[in-house]
């Protein structure tokens, strides 16, 4: 069977990463990348753990470098996927990207095996309520992040598939139903 990248997309507080969670404790065979970022820790975000927190300098010198699979900015800072992780895990497991919508259009193009998945909240007044109760963004910056929702979800037709994340266990289900299919495709 072929090693896949598994990218998940979606609007903020769809529960991306709660999903891509969940799906390595499950599946332990899947890798979860861990992305660059240059905006700070949330609490309890650990260096290394959800993002590696670094500079905009240090940002800038590792897409000089080629270090960055892709990369975009995204609510005044930058996001991007460092290579050297994904090719070397990509040798003998499935690795998981946990990235937006151009990002994931833009991994498509470097890599053949990649699997897009969109996940989406089941309604614009869920995914708000989520982005509330997950405190971790004042209020303006949860309504810049609901701005944003209505773009990424029009991309979704350039997607693969959509994972409605209603009840999170079916939304994981569907998602190892949907890697297993990929997995078993011929080239
Ligand atoms: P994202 O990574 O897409 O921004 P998160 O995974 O941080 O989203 O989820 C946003 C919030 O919604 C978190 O507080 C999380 O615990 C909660 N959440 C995620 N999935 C569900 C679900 N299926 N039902 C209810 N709450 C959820
Ligand atoms: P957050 O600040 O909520 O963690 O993430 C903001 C946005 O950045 C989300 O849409 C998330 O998917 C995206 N993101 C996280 N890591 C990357 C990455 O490496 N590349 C790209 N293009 N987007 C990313």
């Amino acid at each position: 069977m072929r090693n896949i990248l598994i990218v998940l997309s979606g609007p903020s507080g769809a529960g991306k990463g709660t999903i891509a969670k969940k799906l390595v404790q499950r599946n332990p065979e899947l890798v979860l990348s861990v992305s660059c970022t240059t905006r700070a820790p949330r609490k309890g975000e650990k260096h290394g753990k959800e993002y590696y927190f670094i500079g905009k300098d240090e940002f800038k010198s590792l897409i000089d470098n080629n270090g960055l699979i892709e990369y975009s900015e995204h609510f005044e800072n930058y996001y991007g996927t460092p290579k050297s992780l994904v090719e070397k895990s990509l040798k003998d497991k499935d690795v998981i990207l946990e990235i937006d919508v151009n990002g994931g259009l833009n991994v498509r193009e470097h890599f053949s095996d990649v699997v897009l998945i969109m996940i989406v909240p089941p309604s614009l007044e869920e995914v708000k309520n989520r982005l509330i109760k997950r405190n971790t963004e004042s209020l303006e910056k949860i309504n810049l992040r609901m701005e944003r929702i209505s773009y990424e979800m029009e991309k979704s037709k350039d997607y693969d598939y959509t994972v409605v994340n209603d009840n999170l266990i079916s939304a994981v289900e569907k998602i190892e139903e949907i890697i297993k299919l990929e997995k078993n495709k011929e080239n």
